[in-house]
């Protein structure tokens, strides 16, 4: 059982939008211990998407795809949907409610473009859009299920959390629990910490550790997965304990917090302010 996602968008083939929706979704359905086998982005061409739908791989159960529900003419995702997998494209009245309720709320008569976005293939199941106004949507198609979310990051992101995460997690019958935890260390390069922390870790526990530099720190990132999540928690939490005992001094964080944060709180419990004063550098900032 893997997933994969396809964002839609020709802004993300150019470079000027990064696709945060698919690390957003990666990272979640991460957490569920369920493998994301690719990645892809297709423009915003009717053809172009109609063929990422019929090249999913084999082997894939789930697909999570974003972007192209919305009114406008340049948005076809449903289109695409109902063509790649041979379905009508009809007036859906769940997602017509739907629309009319937003609407309602600000006293508006529902514009014809909007209307579109209740235009879907035959036969879906609604996704609930807690936020926006395109509803998504699930199609089966054989032993595939491709589900489709509105581009705007924000309504991904709560659709994500709300139906897909909960839904992938039913489905499979909860598979593992994957938890991480970060560390943040400044002081030490990463050759230097891996030195200091060869061969400490236990070797019974499933955690596993990442180096993440990211100059001028190194992030250290531990992470473990099985079915008991407390059980998860408490190695996570055996490992930190021994990293801190090795390198604690040149640890600020273990909630992943950026150093200005850290040190504005300790000033903060301290009631101390901090001045700085820059002369002289000619915008140098070394
Ligand atoms: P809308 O109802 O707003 O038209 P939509 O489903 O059609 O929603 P798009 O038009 O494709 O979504 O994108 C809406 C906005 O979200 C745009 O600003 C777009 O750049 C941004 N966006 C779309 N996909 C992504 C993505 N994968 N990552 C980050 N931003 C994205
Ligand atoms: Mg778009």
């Amino acid at each position: 059982m893997t997933v994969e996602i396809i964002t839609i968008g020709n802004e993300l083939l150019s470079g000027s939008t990064p696709d945060t929706n698919a690390s957003y979704i990666a990272r979640s359905v991460n957490t569920t211990g369920l493998p994301v086998s690719r990645i892809s982005s297709v423009g915003d061409g009717i053809e172009e998407i109609v063929g990422a739908l019929k090249n999913v791989l084999a082997e894939t159960r789930s697909v999570i795809v974003t972007g192209g529900l919305g009114p406008t003419d340049d948005d076809c995702t449903s289109r695409a949907a109902a063509q790649a997998f041979g379905r009508k494209l009809c007036l859906n009245e769940e997602a017509l409610a739907a629309i009319e309720k937003k609407f309602q709320g600000i006293q508006l008569k529902v514009p014809f473009p909007s209307r579109k976005q209740a235009l879907l293939p035959e036969g879906v199941q609604i996704i609930p859009n807690p936020i926006g106004t395109a509803s998504g949507f699930l199609i089966e198609d054989g032993a595939q299920q491709f589900m489709f979310l509105p581009g705007v990051p924000y309504e991904a992101e709560a659709m994500t959390e709300s139906f897909i995460i909960p839904h992938l997690r039913e489905k499979n019958g909860l598979p593992q629990f994957i938890i991480s935890k970060t560390l943040r260390v400044f002081g030490l390069w990463e050759s230097a910490i891996q030195e200091k922390l060869q061969g400490i870790l236990p070797g019974k526990t499933s955690v596993s550790l990442a180096y993440l530099p990211h100059y001028p720190e190194v992030r250290l990132q531990l992470s473990a997965r099985g079915t008991d999540q407390d059980a998860v928690r408490s190695d996570i939490e055996l490992c930190a304990g021994i990293i801190r005992e090795t390198i604690g001094e040149f640890i600020y964080s273990d909630e992943d917090e950026p150093l200005e944060a850290v040190v504005g709180k300790l000033l903060t419990q301290r009631r101390a302010t901090l001045a700085v004063a820059e002369s002289c550098t000619g915008g140098a900032h070394q």
